[in-house]
């Protein structure tokens, strides 16, 4: 698209959004609007020259606000969070669906050209997720439709709807289904963090409070992959450019346990911890990746940054955070950890 048009991200007071608002003024955007329901002082990023609104895109009148000139949006809104939040929060995800329906209703008015919308791999079948040695899920996989309950089926809907907004009234929206996506600057305490930037904050805590244990979800040998948000980036803004009108995974393929995510964030920190195994705690599917193939062959592109390298910069960012008196974790650590930073 062209460079000086306008381009409007939604949700980019949050974790993808933020980046995504940035990634677009470094590749040389001239006109970015930035929208979030949330008071500017909580956003995670602030990027100097853009126009950044406060609305609440559930109603419509924020959604026209928002996509007023808009030759392409990136809808990332939605009420959302890790395995603890979305399992106890239902009906909050499935309200998303007013952002998703009222932001493609805004954009035809306003006659945006293009759409991209952020699903997510919750939309696939829960049935071809039972085994933690899985088969990664192909896009096909996501019929017949057996969604993750609520957050998922919300996502499904959506992805439908925006193919039905491109056949019947010719915007081109673009779908990605990402596959969990960690990094700096994302939620990592609070009740919605998810894997990665949670165990991050455990193992910081328990390394800066001298109580060496850690608290897992599960078994802890659930298995999950986990893309740093660089190639979420990449991935989004090649899909929403692309002629590709399937919604395509963005993912990575690098599949670990959960204790091997464990291991990986222990060698960051240095520590070795003890261990407790929280059997009741929401865990989500058995075990879940992305197949690569469709994106590979659709875009000549996947995600490649490894899984060490994305956790040594998010465990330092969150480390950060954490010891500057910024965070409000902070409270929940000793004052002579803090005190010994
Ligand atoms: P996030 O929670 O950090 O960001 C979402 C933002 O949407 C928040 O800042 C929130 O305030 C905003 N929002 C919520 N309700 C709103 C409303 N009514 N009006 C305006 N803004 C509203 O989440 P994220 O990780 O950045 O996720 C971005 C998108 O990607 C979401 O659609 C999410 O479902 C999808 N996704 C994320 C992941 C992941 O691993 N992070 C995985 C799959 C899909």
């Amino acid at each position: 698209m062209n460079k000086n048009e306008l381009v409007v991200v939604t949700g980019a007071g949050g974790f993808i959004g933020g980046h995504l608002v940035r990634a677009l003024g470094q590749r040389g955007h001239t006109r970015i609007r930035a929208v979030d329901v949330k008071p500017l002082a909580e956003w995670y990023q602030k990027i100097p020259g853009v126009e950044n609104q406060v609305g609440d895109l559930a109603l419509l009148e924020p959604c026209r606000a928002a996509a007023r000139g808009a030759a392409m949006i990136y809808n990332l809104a939605a009420d959302m969070g890790g395995m603890g939040f979305i399992e106890t929060h239902k009906a909050e995800c499935m309200l998303s669906v007013l952002i998703s329906t009222h932001m493609l209703v805004a954009a035809r008015e306003a006659g945006t050209k293009r759409f991209f919308y952020s699903s997510s791999a919750c939309v696939y079948n829960g049935d071809k997720q039972t085994d933690a040695n899985v088969t990664a899920l192909k896009e096909s996989d996501a019929y017949p439709a057996l969604p993750e309950d609520g957050y998922g089926w919300e996502k499904l809907f959506s992805e439908r709807m925006a193919r039905h907004y491109r056949e019947d009234f010719g915007i081109a929206t673009r779908v990605a289904r990402y596959h969990n996506v960690y990094g700096p600057d994302g939620t990592y305490d609070g009740g919605r963090e998810k894997a990665p930037a949670a165990i991050c904050r455990k193992v910081i805590q328990a390394k800066l409070s001298g109580n060496h244990e850690i608290e897992i979800w599960g078994d802890g040998e659930q298995t999950r992959s986990f893309m740093y948000i660089d190639d979420c980036l990449e991935g989004t803004i090649k899909l929403a450019e692309s002629d590709v009108v399937e919604p395509l995974n963005i993912g990575s393929d690098e599949l670990v346990t959960i204790n091997r995510l464990v291991d990986i964030v222990e060698k960051i920190a240095g520590v070795k911890l003890k261990r407790r195994y929280k059997l009741d705690a929401p865990k989500g599917v058995r075990g879940r990746n992305s197949d690569n193939t469709l994106i590979k062959k659709l875009l000549g592109w996947a995600p490649t940054i490894r899984l060490e390298d994305g956790m040594a910069k998010t465990y330092k960012w969150i480390h950060d955070e954490m010891t500057s008196g910024k965070a409000s974790v902070v409270n929940a650590l000793p004052k002579q950890a803090l005190a010994a930073q």
